[in-house]
C-alpha cells in the first residue's frame, strides 16, 4: 500500500519529437507548442495527466505500435503509407513543405534547380520522401531539422526541405538563409493512435470538434501563428 495519500491521476502518454517549433520544443526545461497545448486538452477531456515522451521523429510510429506511447502529436503528416500502420485523427493543420537555401546562393531558385544537389532533411519525414524523388539529388538525413539548417549555413549542403512553420522559425533566427517561394507539397497534420485504440481516436476527434466550436482552436492558432 502507498504510504502517501496524494491523489494520483492516470497518465496518458504523448509521443513527440520536441525539436519542431512552434508545434513542439523545449523552452526553459518545459515542453511547449501548439501540439502540446492540444494534447493537454485531450488529457483534460480524459481526466488524465499528460506525460510527454520525447524521441526521434522516425521512432514515433514504432512507439505507438509497441504501446510505449498512447498517441503521437508531432506535426505528423497524414500519409497513406503511415495510415496502414497507425490510425489518424481528423486533420488539424494544413501546411506545406518548403525549400530553404542560403541567401547568397545563386543556383537554386525553384524545385527544378534541386536536381543533382545536396539536400538536408529530417529523418523519416515527408520532406525526406519528397527529396528522395528528386533526380540525382544526394539526400543527407539528420535527426533534427535544426541540424540540417546548421549544415546548410556551414555550406555542407545546398538546400533544406522541411515543413513551412519550423522553416519560418529557423529562418527568423538566422539571417544567412531564406525560404523559396515555390513550395514542394501541401499536406495535413493529424494525431496518430494505435490501430487498436478506436476509443481514444474518437475522443481526440471530439476534442478537435469542441475546440473548433468553442473558439479555442482559433485562440491557440493565434497564440502560435498569429502576426
Ligand atoms: N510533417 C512531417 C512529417 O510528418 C515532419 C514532422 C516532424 O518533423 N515533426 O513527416
Amino acid at each position: 500500500d502507498k504510504a502517501d495519500n496524494t491523489e494520483t491521476k492516470d497518465v496518458i502518454v504523448m509521443g513527440t519529437n520536441a525539436e519542431f517549433p512552434p508545434f513542439e520544443s523545449v523552452e526553459g526545461g518545459e515542453y511547449v507548442g501548439f501540439d502540446i497545448d492540444i494534447s493537454k486538452k485531450i488529457a483534460e477531456k480524459l481526466g488524465m495527466e499528460l506525460k510527454v515522451e520525447n524521441m526521434q521523429f522516425s521512432s514515433l510510429v514504432a512507439a505507438l505500435q509497441t504501446k510505449k506511447v498512447d498517441f503521437v502529436a508531432a506535426g505528423m503528416t497524414y500519409t497513406e503509407e503511415k495510415a496502414k500502420e497507425v490510425n489518424f485523427s481528423d486533420n488539424y493543420f494544413t501546411t506545406t513543405q518548403v525549400i530553404i537555401v542560403k541567401k547568397d546562393n545563386d543556383t537554386i531558385k525553384s524545385k527544378e534547380d534541386l536536381v543533382g544537389k545536396k539536400i538536408g532533411v529530417q529523418a523519416g519525414t515527408t520532406g525526406e520522401e519528397e527529396s528522395r524523388k528528386i533526380e540525382d539529388a544526394t539526400v543527407e538525413s539528420y535527426d533534427a531539422g535544426y541540424a540540417a539548417v546548421m549544415n546548410l549555413t556551414n555550406g555542407n549542403i545546398d538546400a533544406v526541405v522541411i515543413d513551412q512553420k519550423p522553416a519560418e522559425r529557423f529562418v527568423a533566427n538566422n539571417d544567412k538563409i531564406m525560404i523559396l517561394e515555390e513550395e514542394l507539397t501541401t499536406e495535413s497534420y493529424a494525431i496518430a493512435v494505435n490501430k487498436d485504440n478506436e476509443e481514444l481516436l474518437n475522443t481526440i476527434n471530439e476534442v478537435f470538434k469542441e475546440l473548433h466550436e468553442n473558439g479555442e482552436y482559433d485562440v491557440l492558432y493565434n497564440k502560435y501563428f498569429g502576426e
